[in-house]
């Protein structure tokens, strides 16, 4: 796909991954729509038009499926038209087993799994008229692995690894893709949070002894969207912590 022009939903994208996506893909000449719960940073909105594209901020919560059927209705009546959906809006809520609740474990999987369902949903449509577009899924190395503490968050990211096969098989008659990425630790503000002994002991696990740039899962969307051959795929981005 020749991204110049068309038009890129980034969900969860006032900071982090899904930023740093919303930027690269604008850097390849793409019009971008931004969205998290909350209307996102002016400055933000500036930076990425300075680069020449069109940049919309249409907020919505993806656990809520009347708005995220205002996010899409808004887009097409904004933009004209739909083809790429990133799926990147996600939340931690870590914690042992036996200390967590109901409420942790099922917000994580409405807001990572459900949201992404939701999005893909209501985005169907119009990219069904079109035939053409993709969805690009934010997974983790953690759906793929498992960790201790983490047992809502990799149960969501699992859940979205098979969700994205599903949706490969299905959607692929209509010439539409769907892929995941599985990000291992990135840069961000989360692995920041860690202690200097945690960081240190991460890194010795990871063959490429550093963590990942958010450009770098950035430009791995971009490849994705921009190859039209690729499907149902998961691409670990992880210095090597996965080896399937
Ligand atoms: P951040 O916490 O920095 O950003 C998350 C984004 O999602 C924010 O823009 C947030 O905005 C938005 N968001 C959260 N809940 C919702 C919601 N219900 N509806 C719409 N937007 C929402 O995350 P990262 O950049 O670190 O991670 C991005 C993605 O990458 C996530 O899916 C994460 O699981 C995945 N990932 C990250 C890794 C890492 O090392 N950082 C590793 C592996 C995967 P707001 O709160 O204002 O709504």
């Amino acid at each position: 796909m020749d991204l110049k022009d068309k038009v890129v939903l980034v969900t969860g994208s006032s900071r982090g991954i899904g930023l740093e996506v919303a930027r690269a893909f604008a850097m390849q000449g793409a019009n971008v729509v931004l969205n998290a719960r909350k209307p996102i940073d002016a400055t933000i909105i500036q930076q990425i038009k300075d680069l020449g594209v069109n940049c919309w901020d249409i907020s919505a919560n993806v656990t809520d499926v009347d708005s995220v059927k205002n996010l899409i209705n808004s887009i097409l009546e904004q933009a004209g038209h739909l083809d790429v959906v990133v799926n990147n809006a996600g939340i931690v809520r870590d914690g042992l087993l036996n200390r967590m609740s109901e409420e942790d474990f099922n917000s994580v999987v409405k807001t990572n799994l459900v949201g992404t369902f939701n999005v893909i949903r209501q985005s169907l449509r119009s990219m069904y008229k079109q035939r053409s577009g993709c969805f690009i899924n934010m997974a983790s190395v953690v759906g793929l692995t498992g960790n201790i503490g983490q047992a809502n968050y990799a149960a969501s990211k699992a859940g979205i690894i098979g969700l994205t096969k599903s949706v490969a098989q299905e959607v692929a008659l209509r010439n539409l893709r769907c892929n995941a990425i599985a990000p291992g630790m990135i840069d961000t503000q989360m692995t920041q949070q860690l202690s200097d002994k945690r960081q240190t002991e991460i890194i010795n696990q990871i063959p490429l002894k550093r963590f990942g740039q958010i450009k770098e899962v950035a430009a791995t969307a971009v490849f994705l969207a921009q190859n039209d051959y690729i499907t149902g795929q998961t691409i670990t981005v992880d210095g090597g912590l996965t080896m399937q």
